[in-house]
């Protein structure tokens, strides 16, 4: 009995003792993905440790959306000073323009 199978493959080296071997992508991209160990023909441990690009594209949203929310708290901080400070300009000009507030214009002393 004999079949033909087509697989793509992907050459790797062991990172241990350098012999070239090779894995399917398949499995290639799954342990790209969750970073777990694979072993070589002569049994050394192999990972791929590096960040994915899912993984670098997620890390800099949550960093994005981290700035974002500090961004909108300082400027929701301002928002309340700047709402505070309008309402005492307000209240003192109030003051001023009322007409048991006493004025200068008067006799003077
Ligand atoms: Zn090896």
């Amino acid at each position: 009995m004999s079949f033909a199978l087509e697989q793509q493959m992907v050459l790797l080296h062991c990172a241990n003792c350098g012999v070239p071997f090779a894995i399917t992508t398949d499995l290639e991209n799954r342990r790209r993905n969750d970073h777990a160990n694979f072993w070589c023909p002569n049994g050394h441990t192999n990972a791929f440790k590096g960040e994915t690009e899912t993984e670098r594209l997620a890390r800099q949203l949550k960093y994005a959306q981290s700035a974002r929310d500090d961004y909108r708290d300082r400027l929701d901080r301002k928002t309340r000073q700047h709402n505070a400070a309008k309402g005492q300009i307000t209240k003192l000009r109030n003051r001023i323009n009322s007409p048991s507030h006493p004025t200068d214009d008067g006799d003077g002393s």
